[in-house]
């Protein structure tokens, strides 16, 4: 039997979008305990020892990874000065555990937006301790309120700390010519599609045309000598890509891939770390989960899908291993 060109029911095909569509509008009105099972996979707790224990097991198991401490928009100074010391005390500790890992955050989490902008103050700060404990800072790109306060304040932050570096979405029409303007040697980027909908004169909206806009980012940046971390799980991107690093002998040491945790690759990244290619997981954790999984799964209901088919599959694989303990069970998340 060829279950290969075996193609779904229609009824099926029509009513999982729709099923997904609908929960991921019900999620948000549920407890929070009734939400856990759905934000479990990509989130590494509340905690920061939690989520150091998860930069732990990925460093073991080849992987670099970024921490990000959950939440935007914070609503007062003291707030956004709270998170700040949050980020100074993450800096610590990855350093007193030697782990290879550094810190991504977004600027309206430390305050940009609130009058007096304390975002600046906070970042410096942030900088100088990346600078003091040799370590690495990325601003998270929002949405285009702040784009062009973004790139500002990185470009004063690089001043003080040279390992600094940004986001550029390919979803924006502007970001070609962003890079144009900022890549220098030493520039690093993550490039990604971007995750905030955009009107449609600032934004690409065809997936096709965001996906190019992407490879032209990607290939801009190491045209002009700078970094670029690769931030997609979509594998076609990730192939062609590959391919144009190859045809053009782009060394590894140019360019990382990057992927959110809990996000299933199929075994794409161990082939990837195989290769030869430095693979960083996101790990976002925090009190603020729940409202960071809600969004996820607006973004993108298909994502329900995934979670059911995973927790099922998780079940399944812990029953199986406790049959036959000795029996290895191929795993297709990024692992946690
Ligand atoms: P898609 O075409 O959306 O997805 C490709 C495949 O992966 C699809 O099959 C899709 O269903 C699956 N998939 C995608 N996401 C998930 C998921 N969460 N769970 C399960 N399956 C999934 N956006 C910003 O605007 N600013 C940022 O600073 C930013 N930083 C990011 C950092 C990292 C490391 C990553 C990976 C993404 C970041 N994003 C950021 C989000 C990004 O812009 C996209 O919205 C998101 O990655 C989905 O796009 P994709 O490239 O994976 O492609």
């Amino acid at each position: 039997m060829d279950i290969g060109n075996r193609q779904p029911h229609l009824s099926y095909r029509l009513s999982m979008p729709l099923f997904n569509s609908i929960l991921s509008r019900i999620l948000p009105l549920l407890p929070k305990w009734a939400a856990r099972p759905f934000a479990s996979p990509y989130v590494a707790g509340t905690t920061s020892s939690s989520a150091l224990k998860v930069v732990q097991r990925l460093n073991a198991a080849g992987f670099s990874a970024t921490l990000d401490i959950l939440g935007e928009h914070v609503e007062s100074s003291a707030e956004a000065r709270r998170v700040r010391d949050a980020y100074l005390e993450l800096y610590e500790l990855i350093y007193d555990q030697g782990l290879d890992c550094n810190i991504s955050l977004k600027l309206t989490h430390l305050g940009l937006g609130l009058s007096g902008s304390p975002a600046k103050e906070n970042l410096l700060d942030l900088a100088g301790k990346a600078r003091e404990r040799d370590n690495f800072l990325r601003i998270d790109m929002e949405n285009s309120d702040y784009t062009d306060e973004t790139i500002a304040l990185y470009r004063e932050c690089r001043k003080l700390h040279e390992s600094t570096g940004m986001v550029l979405q390919a979803r924006l029409r502007r970001t070609l010519a962003d890079i144009e303007e900022l890549c220098e040697p030493g520039f690093n980027c993550r490039i990604c599609k971007g995750i905030y909908p955009e009107p449609e004169e600032l934004s690409f909206t065809l997936a096709n045309e965001i996906r190019e806009n992407f490879s032209l980012a990607v290939r801009a940046i190491l045209s002009k000598g700078g970094y670029a971390a690769i931030a997609t799980h979509d594998i076609e991107l990730i192939d062609s890509l590959e391919r144009w690093f190859m045809e053009n002998e782009i060394s590894p040491h140019r360019f990382e891939f990057q992927v959110l945790h809990g996000v299933p690759m199929a075994g794409r990244l161990e082939r990837l770390l195989e290769r030869g290619y430095r693979v960083r997981v996101y790990v976002p954790f925090g009190e603020d989960w729940f409202d960071y999984s809600i969004r996820r799964l607006r973004e993108n209901p298909r994502i329900l899908g995934y979670v059911i088919k995973n927790i099922f599959s998780r079940r399944r694989k812990a029953a199986a291993q406790q049959e036959v303990p000795a029996r290895r069970q191929p795993d297709d998340t990024v692992p946690a």
